[in-house]
């Protein structure tokens, strides 16, 4: 008689149930109705989700945007014009110091980001000095990469933190030399018609698998030196940081939210 059970809960509920509980006297009613029935009220059978097929260690998710697969720039310009100078190096794509940041040709807004990055195995410098580069989401928005195993630096500027606003929760750092993963859900701020802040930016990162920062607000774009302040901007490119370290990158892949 019905089409699917999606149909009969609609139909129970808009002929059967919303007069019924619409008066009191009809509640005793309901309450006498199959159990069956009264859960149905309660159950949504659509919009029915996508489906998307996993990803796995080598394999991004079905509905990624696969931004650095292990060989190829495409995805790159450099910030000062012209193609990306980094090196490509046995599927990884390492910083070349003095070449400036990276950034994507295509625009994004909220997404969820998976990059993977290891300092180099070599220990140079100190503090914000050794193994230093950042993921800027938006451009604007970095969540720090650092060597932070055993190198100390001011809290909210080591590994995984939103740099100079917001102190990671814990220290997931594998040493220098090591891979290491990031997994970041960064929903974009919004702005009003008028150019005012309508929603400010938020940040939940997983280091390693380990959660690091738990759906923090962005103050504003990251700044080195004073406070931030926001300026109205729509989808904007992601930038890789060069920071002056042979950071390498791999598997960097995102799905806009
Ligand atoms: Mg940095």
């Amino acid at each position: 008689m019905f089409k699917s059970s999606s149909a009969f809960a609609i139909l129970l509920l808009s002929v059967v149930i919303a007069p019924i509980i619409n008066s009191a006297s009809a509640q005793a009613q309901l309450s006498e109705a199959p159990s069956y029935q009264r859960a149905a009220i309660t159950e949504l059978w659509e919009p029915l989700p996508k489906q998307v097929q996993p990803g796995t260690a080598q394999q991004p998710p079905s509905d990624a945007i696969v931004l650095f697969g292990g060989s190829s720039l495409a995805a790159w310009a450099s910030t000062r014009g012209g193609a990306a100078q980094w090196d490509i190096e046995d599927d990884s794509l390492i910083v070349k110091p003095g070449t400036g940041d990276i950034t994507t040709t295509a625009s994004f807004g909220s997404v969820q980001l998976h990059a993977e990055w290891r300092t180099p195995a070599e220990v140079v410098g100190d503090s914000q000095d050794r193994g230093n580069s950042g993921i800027f989401l938006m451009g604007a928005y970095e969540v720090q990469v650092l060597d932070s195993t055993n190198n100390p630096t001011y809290v909210n500027g080591q590994a995984s933190s939103i740099y100079k606003q917001h102190i990671p929760l814990v220290n997931a750092s594998l040493g220098p030399g090591e891979w290491q993963t990031y997994d970041i859900v960064f929903m974009a701020p919004l702005f009003g018609t008028d150019g005012r802040l309508a929603r400010p930016a938020t940040f939940t990162v997983f280091h390693n698998g380990i959660l690091v920062q738990n759906n923090v607000v962005v103050q504003g774009p990251t700044e080195y030196i004073g406070n931030p302040n926001y300026k109205t901007h729509g989808e904007l490119p992601l930038t890789l940081q060069d920071h002056g370290s042979p950071v390498a990158y791999r598997n960097i892949w995102l799905r806009r939210l």
